[in-house]
């Protein structure tokens, strides 16, 4: 059954227009990873799903109701829940302060603080800590564990790489695990190709806000998303070609 659909979307910022004609269905499980360069839009793209930005047109309809004009902290109610680039923590709060003002969403569901702390471990010792003291990697499990608290339907994430190291990259991603066979829909924000290729079951790739492929992840091959990325080897309706 379709969790998300997103209709011929365009989103503009003013004359700019970000995203052109946007469109895919994603079912319960889904893990979409979206790649592009520089500018293609994704971030645009998560931040009219998530309602920080409304869509000059089209639609956008979570388990078959209209999302397209409610409002971002409505969303979030509703079931979509963003993880933003940059993490965007309370830094005064502590772990779980920051933990539970995702369950203010009021939504029921299999998230609670303790299944956050067994996802995330290496934060357990750090629950009381306050989260502008935390590592990249510990501000990144807390975003992603009060995104969670909210018991999404579907979960936005931004670039969860961003500003970490490798080795916390890995740590960061091995800890997703968990979350990405969890059956909570996700959409994932991606500079590494081939780490978001590896935990995904479908890839879109955006040029110039268009989506130019489309493909389950095992139908496609590094290659050919690469040269989707630098916008080679398109066909007359402008998707790559294969
Ligand atoms: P990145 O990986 O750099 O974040 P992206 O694929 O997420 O890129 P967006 O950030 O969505 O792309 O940007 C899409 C286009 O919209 C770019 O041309 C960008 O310059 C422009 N843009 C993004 N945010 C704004 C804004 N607040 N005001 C004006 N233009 C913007």
């Amino acid at each position: 059954m379709t969790v998300l659909s997103v209709q011929n979307l365009d989103v503009r910022h003013g004359l700019l227009q970000a995203v052109r004609g946007v469109s895919f269905d994603l079912a319960k499980g889904d893990v979409l990873a979206l790649v592009g360069a520089n500018g293609a839009g994704k971030t645009t793209l998560l931040r009219s799903l998530a309602g920080a930005h409304l869509p000059a047109s089209g639609r956008i309809m979570l388990n078959g109701h209209d999302m397209t004009a409610v409002p971002s902290h409505q969303r979030i109610a509703k079931g979509i829940a963003l993880v933003p680039e940059g993490r965007r923590l309370f830094s005064q709060m502590t772990v779980e302060e920051n933990l539970l003002l995702g369950k203010s969403a009021g939504r029921q569901g299999e998230w609670t603080v303790d299944r956050v702390f067994s996802a995330f471990p290496n934060l357990v010792p750090r629950r009381h800590a306050k989260t502008g003291h935390l590592s990249g990697g510990e501000q990144q499990a807390t975003a992603i564990g009060r995104a969670l608290m909210s018991n999404p339907d579907v979960l936005l994430l931004d670039e969860v790489s961003l500003g970490l190291s490798p080795l916390v990259v890995d740590r960061v991603y091995a800890q997703l695990q968990t979350l990405l066979t969890s059956g909570t829909t996700i959409i994932l924000v991606e500079q590494d190709l081939g780490r978001a290729m590896a935990v995904a079951s479908r890839v879109i790739c955006m040029l110039e806000g268009r989506v130019v492929l489309d493909s389950p992840a095992k139908n496609v091959t590094r290659d050919q998303v690469t040269k989707a990325y630098f916008g080679l080897h398109r066909d007359s309706t402008g998707r790559v070609a294969s």
